[in-house]
């Protein structure tokens, strides 16, 4: 792990074996990340006997590294969903990415998981002063299930003095934790249910043909009649077909040294915060007065220290009147992006199924696959089959990550622009409404 700051506040966790012997399982889930946890706790819950394979340690990847957003809807736009499977599928869709987050808030509040700090609240804030499209999108959104409101610009600085900040979408179910201790916290009750987590264990092999399906370790092999591969982009050399249709997206977060009372002047809003769809500004205040920031996505593997100038002056542009902030912590993370931007659940061939591509909205979408990966095992539901028309897409290989690469440094420039537009049409704004309100003592 380097993701310093959730270290530092981890819960404890204990020592897990290598396998070292052979076992025969109902399920051997490979991965032992957020997806990979949550479908050995429910099919654990469901009785089924339950192996996780993990190459590292639990949640040392993606679902250790997180910002802890847990945010309701996928990493594809809502409009993108209803063109391609209709909206009664559409709102089925979105209607189980809110059981997503249910599931997490029960899961926390029901077993008092330690050291998650559930705050709630998520605001989608907007650097340019597109008001009646903030409105509409709010109105196309609550007809699909959403439980959203406008806020106006006036509302949204009262809580975020930002100069660079108008109107914002507020999403009131949803919420920010600890993602480390959450991940922990569904290990701990994995193996409550009876599941058994192998760590330092790479499934080095699958055999999937046949009713009991072979998984080869270093040290021990694992038949079982169902495997779930819950890998996410590490799954590289155990299948590579499917690692091929998952593009690596990595971003880097910071939290930076206390900052003071000034923050809480600044930033008054508790819950997430994010002022974009892309991979920049995304914060919260952890530990009481510090600020957690993530942003500069790249395609490719950098060094995080390179990117740090880029966080901090992000945050200046953003809140001058804090001035220039310290770093604490600085790590990276990369998650896995499907070309479709919707994740892949569902059986790929009998008794193999995929739980990945959860893209930024893993914290939600991985409760979802657990649940429906496990229904879809132990009691044959077929719920999983609304994903069916997100197929497995080749997510072109170096060229795919270029591009990746490419269209978010592209779009920076066109997004400056038509911020700095904004910001001059509310100082015009400004000027005329000065010129039209009576000087006192006038007339
Ligand atoms: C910086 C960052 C910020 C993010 N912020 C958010 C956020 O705020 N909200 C949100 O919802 N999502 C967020 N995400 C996305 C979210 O973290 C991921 O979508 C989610 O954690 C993916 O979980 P996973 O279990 O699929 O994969 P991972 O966490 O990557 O776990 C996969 C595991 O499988 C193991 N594995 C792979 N191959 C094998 C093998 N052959 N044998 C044994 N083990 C194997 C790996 O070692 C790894 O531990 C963020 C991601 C990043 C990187």
């Amino acid at each position: 792990m380097e993701a310093g700051w959730y270290e530092a506040n981890s819960v404890s966790r204990p020592d897990r074996p290598r396998l070292n012997l052979d076992l025969d399982v109902d399920v051997c889930v490979i991965g032992a990340g957020l997806a990979g946890l949550t479908v050995a706790r429910e099919v654990a819950q469901r009785g089924w006997s339950v192996a996780v394979l993990e190459a590292g340690q639990v949640a040392w990847a993606a679902s250790g590294r997180n910002l802890g957003f847990v945010v309701p809807g996928f990493s594809e736009h809502i409009d993108g969903i209803i063109e391609r499977v209709g909206l009664d599928d559409a709102k089925q869709l979105w209607a189980l990415s809110e059981q997503g987050l249910d599931y997490v808030r029960r899961t926390i509040l029901d077993t008092r998981m330690p050291g998650v700090d559930l705050i709630n609240g998520w605001l989608h804030v907007s650097k340019t002063d597109n008001f009646d499209e903030l409105r509409a999108e709010v109105e196309r959104m609550r007809w699909i299930g959403a439980d959203i409101e406008f806020w106006p610009e006036e509302r949204v600085r009262d809580q975020l003095q930002s100069p660079r900040y108008f109107g914002a979408v507020h999403y009131r179910q949803a919420f920010h934790i600890d993602p480390y201790n959450y991940a922990l916290g569904l290990a701990a009750l994995a193996e409550k249910a009876g599941a058994r987590i192998f760590e330092e264990t790479p499934a080095v092999s699958l055999d999937p043909a046949g009713v009991r399906k072979r998984i080869v370790t270093p040290a021990g092999r694992v038949r079982a009649a169902h495997v779930v591969l819950a890998g996410n982009i590490h799954l590289g050399a155990l299948v590579p077909q499917l690692a091929a249709t998952l593009l690596p997206v990595t971003t880097f977060v910071m939290v930076t040294e206390p900052i003071g009372e000034i923050l809480h002047e600044v930033v008054r809003y508790r819950g997430a915060i994010s002022d974009t769809n892309r991979a920049d500004n995304h914060y919260r205040i952890v530990g009481g007065d510090r600020l957690q920031w993530s942003g500069r996505m790249r395609s490719w593997d950098a060094n995080p220290r390179l990117i740090a100038r880029g966080l901090t002056s992000d945050i200046r542009r953003t809140f001058p009147r804090l001035g220039k902030v310290g770093i604490a912590h600085l790590w990276r993370g990369t998650l896995g992006r499907t070309v479709h931007r919707m994740p892949q659940i569902g059986e790929i061939e009998r008794g193999v199924w995929l739980a990945s591509g959860f893209g930024g909205h893993g914290l939600n979408n991985t409760a979802i696959a657990g649940e429906l990966i496990a229904r879809g095992i132990v009691e044959g539901d077929q719920t999983w089959r609304l994903f069916a028309p997100y197929e497995l897409v080749w997510a072109g290989g170096m060229f795919g990550r270029v591009l990746a690469q490419g269209i978010y440094w592209g779009r920076r420039p066109v997004e400056r622009i038509e911020q700095e537009v904004a910001r001059y049409r509310a100082r015009a704004r400004a000027r005329k409404e000065a010129r039209l309100t009576p000087h006192k003592g006038s007339g």
